[in-house]
């Protein structure tokens, strides 16, 4: 389930749409899966791995035989859930700009004269094929 779909998704095409929740399907994170890695991976920094914080993954891995990242994990187990809320909101967002600037939506404004039945230019006032004035 995708509970981070961006509001300027609201434009999109089913197309569009169908793309958005393929790549956020693909890379998303679990929270509970975040959970678990801190709870008994965490010595190891697997959490941080896990949302792409790779420095703080090698700085637990490092220290591990100390203990302290161990203790450190079972702390940020509680905050799992909401950092992989956050991290998935800006994968959400990154997606839908990436998609923007790979399909732009062209609005096409555009609607028939009332004289002489040319397309013409929605905000026009005058027909530019028969010069009559355009009603609104
Ligand atoms: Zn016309």
């Amino acid at each position: 389930m995708i509970a981070t779909t961006p509001l300027l998704a609201a434009g999109w095409n089913d197309q569009q749409r169908a793309a958005f929740q393929a790549q956020m399907s693909a890379w998303q994170k679990d929270e509970v899966v975040g959970v678990l890695f801190a709870l008994f991976l965490g010595t190891f920094g697997a959490h941080h791995f896990y949302l792409r914080r790779t420095g703080l993954g090698i700085l637990y891995c490092c220290f591990f035989w100390t203990g302290l990242p161990t203790l450190v994990s079972m702390i940020e187990a509680f905050f799992m859930p909401e950092r992989v809320r956050e991290y998935n909101a800006q994968l959400a967002a990154y997606i839908a700009a990436q998609m923007g600037t790979v399909t732009p939506a062209v609005a096409v404004y555009s609607r028939a004269c009332p004289a002489c039945g040319s397309t013409i230019n929605a905000d026009a006032n005058f027909c530019s094929i028969c010069g009559s004035k355009i009603t609104k």
